[in-house]
């Protein structure tokens, strides 16, 4: 690991306009190690805002379809760039650029490209305010033929790149095919960008700059000003991610991981806050409650079947899967009993073929009863802390049980890092508060 170098990557409300910008770039200057920066595209400025990555693809939809009609939305995103060009009183003019972006749209150089516009620009702004080089990641963050992240052939590359150059700013969100398009990653994705610079460097920490001070045991939404999570495992915040905390993009861990940089979440409104730190391991730090974080999710289906003597059938497990397999969808989790199986799926994925999908699971394994349970919403309990302490799930089904909460199906992992519960949408949010009451606002011993 190299002690010198930091990696930060800034969200889009930090880099929504000039006065953001100063305070990115005060964080940045303020220490020497903070070397290679990462931005995402201009975000919303107040709540009714339009991301700029939004505006692109709107703009591009236009010129795409119609050949006209985009004009406007082009200015508005121009003036956007130029605003912010204009406040920080940097001698730099986009125009060039903006000229060749509008003829590329017109050529109908697709989606990704558009999109990844708002974090390239913003990515030379950056790095002239800065006195950085800047590096267009189309020339060193690459896709595979499939459209997958080359993970080894990037680090090689970036790797190289980065070594030359003392400070650089490398634009989030995308990086290239093998014919040399553009192509981004999902929706959030600078923060991938980060970590993978983060892992070519071999960086000592990977700084990730949003407008919230790191993880929150609970969703703010649901919980009154819930506590902050100071210390979490990648394990830990896997599981978090998966089931709806939303601060960091899921997939930002993998490259980060192996190579075992801790991942650090800070606000860029208030830098001195600690922030949540991300670690590889954290057995020498007792957490401060039995769990680490809830997170949960409605919107998920059960399809329940029934058949005498199932246990002992052989393959019976498989031939249901293969129907889920046959009609494109991935199940989330798989309680079964004696002569019962559950296979929790998500709603959405089941749009159109539910009935279709009854019928195959009846030809395929021919099941005393079977039958879809819909609105089940599934929580997520986390918590390294619970591997050695007794009476963690006695604790949770308690405190549903005294809120008179009905619980529909139950999963502990083995790696007993979390238990799954599912109960009806409705239960939702009083399952979370009656859970984060009995451990975080219970004092434990
Ligand atoms: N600008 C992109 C988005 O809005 C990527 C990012 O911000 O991470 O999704």
């Amino acid at each position: 690991m190299n002690n010198d170098i930091r990696v930060v990557k800034f969200g889009g409300s930090s880099l929504a306009d000039a006065s953001q910008f100063k305070k990115v770039a005060e964080i940045i200057l303020a220490d020497k190690r903070r070397r290679y920066a990462v931005p995402s595209a201009p975000g919303k400025r107040f709540k009714e805002d339009t991301k700029v990555t939004d505006m692109l693809y709107a703009c591009y939809d236009l010129a795409e379809s119609e050949n006209s009609g985009y004009e406007k939305i082009f200015k508005e995103i121009k003036e956007r760039y130029e605003g912010i060009i204009e406040e920080l009183g940097l001698d730099l003019s986009l125009e060039e650029e903006f000229k060749k972006i509008e003829k590329n749209f017109l050529a109908k150089a697709g989606r990704d490209y558009a999109a990844s516009r708002g974090e390239y620009l913003n990515g030379i702004i950056l790095a002239k305010y800065l006195g950085f080089d800047f590096v267009d990641s189309a020339e060193v963050i690459f896709f595979n033929e499939k459209g997958i992240f080359d993970l080894p052939r990037t680090v090689k590359v970036l790797g190289d790149r980065l070594s030359k150059l003392s400070f650089a700013v490398v634009p989030g969100f995308y990086g290239s095919m093998p014919d040399g398009s553009v192509k981004t990653f999902s929706r959030g994705g600078s923060d991938i960008t980060g970590s993978i610079v983060a892992r070519a460097v071999n960086a000592e920490i990977y700084e990730n700059w949003t407008d919230v001070s790191g993880f929150l045991v609970a969703d703010p939404r649901v919980i009154d000003n819930p506590v902050p999570i100071t210390t979490i495992t990648y394990k830990e915040l896997r599981e978090l991610s998966y089931m709806g905390a939303t601060v960091l993009h899921e997939d930002a861990i993998f490259p980060v991981r192996t190579a075992g940089i801790p991942i650090n979440i800070k606000n860029t409104n208030a830098p001195e806050d600690r922030g949540t730190m991300i670690v590889a391991s954290a057995d020498d730090i007792i957490p401060p409650y039995t769990i680490t974080g809830i997170a949960g999710k409605k919107g998920f289906c059960a399809i329940n079947i029934e058949k005498d003597m199932m246990n002992s059938e052989l393959g019976f497990g498989r031939k249901i899967l293969e129907v889920l397999e046959n009609n494109n969808i991935s199940f989330e989790h798989l309680p079964s009993g004696i002569d019962t199986m559950t296979v929790l799926v998500n709603e959405n994925s089941l749009n159109g073929k539910a009935e279709r999908i009854l019928n195959d699971i009846k030809n395929a394994v021919n099941p005393d009863h079977i039958e879809l349970e819909h609105n089940i919403a599934l929580l997520a309990i986390v918590g390294r802390g619970m591997r050695r302490q007794r009476g963690t799930a006695a604790r949770v089904f308690a405190a549903l049980a005294h809120a008179r909460i009905n619980v529909k199906m139950i999963d502990q992992g083995s790696s007993e890092l979390n238990i799954i519960v599912g109960v009806s949408d409705n239960d939702f949010e009083e399952a979370m508060k009656c859970i984060y009451a009995i451990f975080v606002d219970t004092v434990e011993e």
